[in-house]
């Protein structure tokens, strides 16, 4: 089946038992059990059933394996954010000591929780991922994984995700990738080597803006060394459901980062049209991107554009488009505040992937704990502005910001 066809009908409909055609919202903390052997077994990992929505729930499920399916992974977790999804994958095999070597091109919430991580002994090297020698310079005995976004926000470099994997896969390290700004209806990472892959489900998953959430997909590929990553002794029986048996037994279950039901349901709608809306939402971008290169005193960074440096390998790593977020440089930072309110379609809002067109001034709102250093290799300069483009009529916000940028 083929991208749209797949999003609707593979897997299981709705509810079997009713012939409900959606997945209803078991709105259920907890569930009963016929008897106590059964809740032991449960408790043991030796049966399948649910027994309390933090660690699952069949809404959720439901969910989590159209996320699978969607990934082409082998196992998904949800969770209550692409925060807590990016914690969880990553804490699930990085210890108090280790290091992790991430993209310095990364959205500004996971700079932030990598900071974070250093009040647990946890150090985070950020770098250029298209440099290998830069790579190899910080990598040492105590790195555990390689993290970076497919598509990073808002810098908008696509990462050449196989070259990557392998370069991850030769220093024994699995390779984490976020893939919020692309979804899969762009690229799948897994296809391309990348051992987990993390969404933001608030965004082009959910589509509407209307709840938070967050998933984790296991390839289910990479072999952890019981040395490397100790903690993952006790897992390896689960064969390649290791990582997602660890998290799931662990972190996840124990820091409560659990999805609520009625997030799972608003999820599984949204991901019905997710493809539709992409299409729309990268031809908006892809033309209001041409529309605002005619203008000399505006510097457009979208990578569908021939003279982005990102072109080319967008076109061997991105499927159906470029994505459907766009920036522009206009000169400093008083305009960009001038462009940013004279504009009266698209809402200032500090979100991605709704159906509306959304604008941001990253350096001074989502970069705002960043340092001067890491906001310029992220790509974030103060005349900076960050449009996502919804799924308006694309010749009403080409009006929108024509009369915007001549004001
Ligand atoms: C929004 C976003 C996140 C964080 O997700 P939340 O659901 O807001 O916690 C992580 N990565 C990227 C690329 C994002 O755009």
């Amino acid at each position: 089946m083929k991208f749209n066809t797949a999003l609707l009908h593979s897997g299981k409909m709705g509810d079997e038992a009713t012939g409900a055609t959606l997945t209803p919202v078991y709105q259920s903390s907890a569930f009963y059990q016929p008897n106590a052997q059964q809740h032991e077994k449960l408790f043991h990992n030796k049966a399948n059933g649910f027994s309390y929505t933090r660690i699952n729930n069949p809404t959720i499920v439901a969910f989590e394996n159209k996320m699978t399916a969607l990934e082409k992974g082998i196992a998904s977790i949800a969770c209550a954010s692409g925060m807590a999804a990016i914690t969880n994958a990553l804490l699930n095999i990085v210890n108090a000591g280790q290091e992790i070597v991430a993209s310095s091109s990364l959205y500004g919430g996971s700079i932030d929780v990598f900071h974070d991580f250093e009040a647990f002994s946890i150090t985070t090297h950020f770098v250029d991922v298209e440099d290998e020698a830069d790579m190899e310079k910080v990598i040492n005995e105590n790195t555990r994984v390689i993290f970076a976004e497919t598509i990073g926000n808002p810098k908008l470099d696509v990462v050449n995700i196989k070259k990557l994997a392998d370069f991850a896969h030769d220093h024994g390290l699995p390779l984490v990738m976020d893939n919020t700004v692309a979804t899969a209806y762009l690229v799948r990472p897994i296809e391309l080597g990348a051992d987990v892959v993390v969404n933001s489900t608030s965004k082009y998953i959910n589509g509407n803006s209307d709840a938070i959430s967050g998933v984790i997909t296991d390839s289910g590929k990479f072999k952890w060394d019981k040395e490397r990553y100790p903690g993952m002794k006790e897992y390896v029986r689960f064969g390649k459901f290791a990582y997602t048996a660890k998290l799931r037994n662990g972190l996840f279950r124990n820091t409560g980062a659990c999805i609520a039901p009625q997030t799972a349901f608003y999820n599984m709608l949204g991901m019905e049209t997710l493809g539709l809306r992409m299409e729309r939402a990268c031809s908006n971008a892809k033309a209001l991107a041409e529309f605002l290169a005619q203008y000399d005193d505006v510097e457009v960074n979208y990578p569908g554009l021939p003279d982005s440096k990102w072109h080319s390998i967008a076109n061997e790593v991105l499927e159906n488009g470029y994505g459907a977020i766009l920036t522009i440089r206009v000169g400093s930072k008083e305009r960009a505040f001038d462009v940013i309110n004279a504009l009266t379609i698209p809402k200032i809002v500090s979100n991605i992937g709704d159906t509306k067109t959304l604008i941001i001034h990253p350096e001074s709102t989502l970069n705002a704990h960043s340092t001067e250093k890491e906001k310029e290799e992220a790509g974030v300069f103060d005349d900076l502005i960050r449009i996502s483009l919804g799924i308006e009529d694309i010749e009403d916000l080409i009006e929108d910001f024509k009369n915007a940028l001549e004001k």
